[in-house]
C-alpha cells in the first residue's frame, strides 16, 4: 500500500499514519518528524529548516523533496509506505509523481482527513507531546499533563503557540489544499471524516482503502505483499 495522508494541521494525520503503518505493515514517513528529528541532533537540515519551522511557514520544497526521495529508496519502503506531512505543495505532489514513475511504481491513495478550522485550532491549542515517547495526545484544561502511555512528561509543540498555529493553517489553505484538488482530478483522493473519533476514523479509512482495486497488492489478512502491481 502507497499513501499519503493529507488533511489541516492536527486533523489526525499522525495518529491515523501510525495506526495505518501497524494494519499494512508499511513505514510511516513523516517529514515534520524528520525535521524536528534534524533540528534535535543540529544537523545542518536541523539549521536550514528551523526558522521555517518555527513560524509555521513550509520548508523549500527542494529540501522536503530530497529527504523524502532519498527515504523512499530505502529497503523498507519497498513493499509500501505511507506519507505523512508530504506533499504540501503542487511542486511537491509533482516531484512524487516523478520520483515514483522512475521507481515503477504510484500511489494507491491519498487520504483527506476533513477537519474544520476551528477543530483545528481548538485541537492545536489542546496537543501536546510525550517528552519521552513522543505519542500525541489531547488534553483537558486542567488534566494531568502525564502521558497515557509511558507516564513521561506531555510537552506543546514549540510550533502549537496560537501565532505559529494560524499561520500554519494559512500556508495550509493557500499551499496544500491545490493538493487536495490535484489527487482528485487523478482519482486519487479518499475523503475521511475527521470529526469522529480516532477508531470510527480509522474504521472509516480502512473500509475506504479496501474498496479500493488494488488486486495483488494485499493478501487476506489486509498486510502488503510486497507485489509492486501499479494501479491506474
Ligand atoms: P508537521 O509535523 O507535518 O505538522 O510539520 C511541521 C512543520 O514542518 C511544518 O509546519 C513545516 O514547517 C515543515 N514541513 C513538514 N513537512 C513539510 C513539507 N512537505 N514541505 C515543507 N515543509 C514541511
Amino acid at each position: 500500500m502507497r499513501l499519503v495522508m493529507l488533511g489541516l494541521p492536527a486533523a489526525g494525520k499522525g495518529t491515523q499514519g501510525r495506526l495505518l503503518s501497524e494494519r499494512y505493515g508499511i513505514p510511516h514517513v513523516s517529514t515534520g518528524s524528520m525535521f524536528r528529528d534534524a533540528m534535535r541532533a543540529q544537523t545542518d537540515l536541523g539549521r536550514r529548516t528551523r526558522a521555517f519551522i518555527e513560524t509555521g511557514e513550509l520548508v523549500p520544497d527542494g529540501l522536503a523533496v530530497e529527504i523524502v526521495e532519498e527515504r523512499l529508496k530505502k529497503d523498507d519502503c519497498r513493499r509500501g509506505f505511507l506519507l505523512d506531512g508530504f506533499p504540501r505543495t503542487v511542486e511537491q505532489a509533482e516531484s512524487l509523481e516523478v520520483t515514483l514513475a522512475k521507481m515503477n511504481i504510484s500511489l494507491d491513495a491519498a487520504v483527506n482527513i476533513q477537519i474544520s478550522e476551528a477543530e483545528a485550532i481548538r485541537r492545536i491549542a489542546n496537543r501536546r507531546v510525550c517528552a519521552q515517547c513522543s505519542s500525541t495526545t489531547q488534553v483537558t484544561p486542567g488534566g494531568a499533563e502525564v502521558c497515557d502511555e509511558c507516564g513521561g512528561p506531555l510537552v506543546q509543540r514549540p510550533d502549537d503557540n496560537e501565532e505559529t498555529a494560524r499561520n500554519r493553517l494559512l500556508v495550509y489553505l493557500a499551499q496544500t489544499q491545490p493538493v487536495v484538488d490535484f489527487y482528485r482530478k487523478r482519482g486519487l483522493l479518499v475523503p475521511v471524516n475527521g470529526l469522529q473519533p480516532v477508531e470510527k476514523v480509522f474504521a472509516q479509512i480502512i473500509q475506504r482503502l479496501s474498496r479500493l482495486d488494488l488486486p495483488k497488492r494485499a493478501n487476506g489478512n489486509g498486510r502488503a505483499t510486497g507485489i509492486t502491481g501499479v494501479m491506474s
